[in-house]
């Protein structure tokens, strides 16, 4: 068998004929040195929106598993167009839906996780076509019910197609020429990395960074995949997302990340005693509403106060859930803010120099910023603040941090 090639282009990508046809350009590159090649596509750039927003039209809130079948249609409509042109050009290929694959996941409709895939089938379409037009985003599950993988999913449809065909590299064409110091959409001194560690790239996108998706991240690291992200409009290599290598822990801080994503909600005056904090979190786990930040402030007279962040569209539903948690926990008060935001620095540096906490709070102080919460962990430091100065945080760290190293 041939080398085979796995190449996913993002929605910007495909937005219309022309792009699609440099999206075609790319893919001449690995035949014409003799190579089979999978293309994974994303929907149409606004696509998923429109759909998503249909769906609302139609009902106030959506079948889950009706709505992935709705929403997965953006990624049919970008093979069947793609493979017809392409096969116009006389290249040998057919588009290939998830479940013809097929790529089985969990039913965790909307935000479903990839279980296996079927390499051998793959393989064996290869020998028939030079190359098969993968939609992204969508699987199927033990029901035969199609499911999709959260937003920004054809990352790890990509990812994960490239692991089990044990594909050396997985190529992420996008919108941009690779993944940059922080978001070259927001910050004009960002700087593109030439590499950067699998670790760093998660909490990259962990943090908000959202050029690749967290668990595509995951799938590279645990299979050993190396990805590749670079621009479809030019040549130029971009990032490569690797192991993590020593020259690495020379730079203190490679990113500075963003999520606007997030909601803070405080219980008040609850009793201090065994057992609370479990009260709190269980029933939110059992929604699968992902809690990030956790603050639990020192007690007073018998009582303290819990801090915590969701993401927005699950506020509705933590704060729901906390109301009928009052007569349980008897806490005194139930404080939501929606207005809020949390900036990050990452870097693997970060675990072998002192001081980067003290460096992101006087940046932040000198712009007058207040900090709501903080996290740390081994190789990040995030601060919520209130979301009105997201931008001028992420300046201002870029320029503390970043600014002042040659990266890349
Ligand atoms: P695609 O449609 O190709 O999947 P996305 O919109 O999902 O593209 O991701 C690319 C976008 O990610 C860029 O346009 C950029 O605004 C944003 N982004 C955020 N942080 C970064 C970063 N650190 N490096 C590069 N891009 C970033
Ligand atoms: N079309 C999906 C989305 O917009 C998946 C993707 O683009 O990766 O989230
Ligand atoms: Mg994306």
């Amino acid at each position: 068998m041939k080398n085979i090639v796995v190449q996913k282009f993002g929605g910007t990508s495909v937005r219309n004929l022309e792009c699609m046809r440099q999206v075609l350009n790319n893919v001449r590159r690995p035949l014409a040195a003799g190579d089979k090649v999978i293309v994974v596509l994303s929907a149409m750039a606004g696509e998923t929106n429109r759909l998503l927003a249909l769906a609302k039209e139609w009902s106030p809130a959506p079948d889950l598993a009706e709505l992935d079948s709705l929403v997965s249609t953006g990624e049919q409509i970008s093979v069947a167009l793609f493979a017809m042109m392409a096969k116009d050009e006389g290249i040998k290929c057919r588009s290939v839906l998830g479940f013809q694959v097929p790529i089985i996941s969990n039913s965790s409709y909307g935000k479903a996780r990839i279980e296996s895939i079927d390499s051998e089938k793959l393989v064996a379409m290869l020998e028939e076509y030079d190359v098969l037009v993968m939609a992204g985003f969508q699987g199927v599950d033990a029901f035969d019910r199609i499911t999709t993988l959260g937003r920004g999913g054809s990352d790890t449809s990509a990812v994960a197609v490239a692991a089990a065909l044990k594909a050396e590299v997985c190529e992420i064409y996008t919108d941009v020429p690779g993944v940059f110091t922080t978001d070259p959409n927001m910050c004009a001194e960002a700087r593109k990395l030439d590499r950067i560690s699998y670790d760093e790239m998660l909490e990259m996108a962990s943090m908000g960074a959202k050029v690749l998706q967290i668990r595509s991240v995951e799938f590279a690291k645990k299979y050993n995949v190396t990805v590749h992200v670079r621009s479809t409009f030019s040549d130029e290599p971009g990032t490569i997302v690797t192991q993590e290598e020593a020259i690495m822990e020379s730079v203190q801080v490679a990113g500075v990340a963003y999520d606007k994503d997030q909601a803070q909600v405080t219980v008040v005056g609850v009793l201090d005693e065994p057992g609370v904090c479990a009260s709190i979190f269980t029933p939110i786990a059992e929604r699968k509403i992902l809690v990030d930040m956790i603050v639990q402030n020192p007690s007073r007279e018998g009582r303290t106060d819990i801090t915590f962040t969701v993401p927005k569209s699950d506020l509705a539903d933590t704060l729901k859930l906390m109301e009928g948690l009052k007569p349980v926990i008897g806490y005194l008060a139930l404080l939501s803010d929606k207005d809020v935001a949390k900036v990050s620095v990452i870097g693997v540096g970060m675990r072998n120099h002192s001081g980067v906490a003290a460096q992101a709070f006087r940046a932040l102080r000198d712009e007058n910023i207040n900090i709501l919460m903080i996290s740390t962990s081994e190789i990040k430091l995030t601060c919520l603040i209130e979301d009105k100065y997201t931008e001028l945080a992420v300046r201002t760290l870029h320029q503390s941090f970043v600014g002042q190293y040659q990266v890349g």
